[in-house]
């Protein structure tokens, strides 16, 4: 049964508007929302273009007119030729002074490296989310390396054919985030952004990426979200295998509660993915809703039987998955299990006869 505020609904100021690749539309004063697309299910990605001025080092007193760019699209034909359309129609003949990266998903940070090179402008980013890029972005650590396909085969799924058809995929990341910039200027939880007239802070988030930094303007009440606050679907919360052990569900329900105290209700929301959005409190208790009762789901699952994550796949996609969903999936799956396991409410126990973990009820 949702609580009251999760069956309110979210308002969309901007209605059924989204911007054409190439074009922006102006979200609030020197605030441009561009949207362009992704080769995936999901198949945009919202940037964010904000009108900024810089000290000029090369003039004492003097300032430089630009852009701060807020996430970059992945690295393809399409996507460089959307941002040449862009530096022709919206910016105004003035250059890219920053480029400020949420996350290290390669549908944000893909174009760093790029329009960092192609307008010597600086990189802003995490350190946590900026070292998983590099890492990720060199070959054999992707999410088709051997130790990620023991993880998931110690997790149920140990098909032949399906391993194989991941491990194609091993060099995924690299082949949309070719290369990361050299170096970073690193954002911290808490720090102030100065972009424009602006004052920016940053909000750390966990449980979706390693160090996920959204930007909060108080005194505009614009919060540029990233991918922590979707309006329309949940963000990816997955247990990867180079943390095998983690919780990242728990952590990511309580970042979440952590930005919502910070935030006011009125706020418009700028998110990766989806439409600008106002119900920061109604969206927060939406997704917590969806969260627990997919827990209660598998926690009745576990209950009848013991189940491995890939067990639960069914319990909590009612669809058929291709290997690459498969690969989200799992990690998901594992990731709710963790969530029961961590909290006491299942046991693992690793099954000596198949060398797959299985979570039962004590
Ligand atoms: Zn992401």
């Amino acid at each position: 049964m949702p609580s009251p505020s999760a069956a309110q609904s979210l308002s969309f100021p901007l209605g059924e508007h989204l911007p054409a690749s190439g074009q922006a539309t102006e979200v609030a004063p020197g605030v441009f929302w561009l949207r362009m697309g992704l080769p995936f299910a999901l198949d945009h990605i919202n940037l964010w273009l904000l009108r900024d001025q810089q000290a000029d080092p090369a003039a004492p007193g003097g300032v430089r007119e630009g852009w701060t760019v807020v996430d970059c699209g992945i690295d393809n034909p399409a996507t460089r030729q959307a941002w040449q359309q862009v530096e022709y129609q919206v910016m105004q003949g003035l250059p890219v002074l920053r480029v400020l990266v949420t996350h290290m998903h390669p549908d944000h940070m893909g174009l760093a490296h790029w329009l960092c090179e192609r307008w010597q402008a600086p990189l802003w980013m995490g350190l946590t989310e900026y070292q998983a890029a590099r890492l990720a972005c060199q070959q054999h650590s992707g999410l088709g390396s051997a130790p990620a396909l023991r993880f998931f085969a110690q997790h149920g799924w140990n098909r032949d054919e399906d391993l194989a058809t991941v491990q194609r995929h091993m060099n995924h990341y690299a082949e949309m985030v070719p290369a990361v910039p050299a170096t970073l200027v690193r954002l911290r939880e808490g720090m102030p952004v100065h972009i424009g007239g602006r004052v920016w802070q940053c909000i750390s988030g966990l449980g979706h990426s390693p160090e996920h930094m959204a930007l909060w303007c108080e005194h505009d009440h614009l919060f540029i979200s990233g991918d922590m606050l979707l309006p329309s679907i949940s963000s990816n919360i997955s247990v990867y295998h180079q943390e095998p052990e983690s919780d990242p569900l728990a952590w990511f329900l309580q970042s979440l509660e952590g930005m919502q105290a910070l935030l006011t209700e009125d706020c418009l929301v700028l998110p990766s993915h989806g439409r600008p959005f106002r119900g920061v409190g109604t969206r927060v208790a939406q997704l917590q809703d969806h969260h627990a009762q997919r827990l209660a789901e598998l926690l009745q699952a576990c209950t009848e039987r013991p189940c491995s994550a890939h067990d639960a796949l069914p319990v909590l996609f009612r669809r058929a998955l291709n290997p690459q969903q498969m690969t989200f999936a799992m990690g998901e799956a594992i990731a709710h299990l963790h969530a029961l396991w961590h909290a006491g409410k299942v046991h693992r126990r690793l099954d000596p006869a198949d060398g797959v973990y299985r979570f039962s009820k004590p």
